[in-house]
């Protein structure tokens, strides 16, 4: 990895265990940002994103449910786990910084 990519990695695994994702498959899930960030790959999953609440899979919802297509109404803003880590093109997105 190069400089760059290591301070990025590291603000990733900061974020992502500060919602509740586990070091092990924070770090997993770091590498493959890592990778897809090479590839130009312009999909991004919702522990980049602003809108997600909560903490831990169970606990995330998402606070642009209208715009992301997610919910008709906002009691129904919960995300799956699975939903959270898959990469993703959302209209709802928006990066954390
Ligand atoms: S706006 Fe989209 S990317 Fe962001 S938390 Fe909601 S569903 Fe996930």
């Amino acid at each position: 990895m190069t400089g760059s990519e290591i301070d990025t990695f590291t603000a990733w695994l900061i974020r992502f265990t500060g919602k509740g994702v586990n070091h092990t498959n924070a770090e997993q899930l770091a590498d493959k940002l890592v990778a897809r960030d090479r590839q130009e790959d312009d999909r991004r999953h919702c522990l980049e994103c602003l809108h997600l609440a909560g903490f831990g899979a169970g606990s995330w919802r998402c606070k642009n449910w209208e715009q992301a297509g997610i919910a008709i109404h906002a009691r129904d803003s919960a995300l799956p786990g699975d939903l959270v880590i898959t990469l993703q093109r959302c209209d709802g997105f928006k990066a954390i910084n």
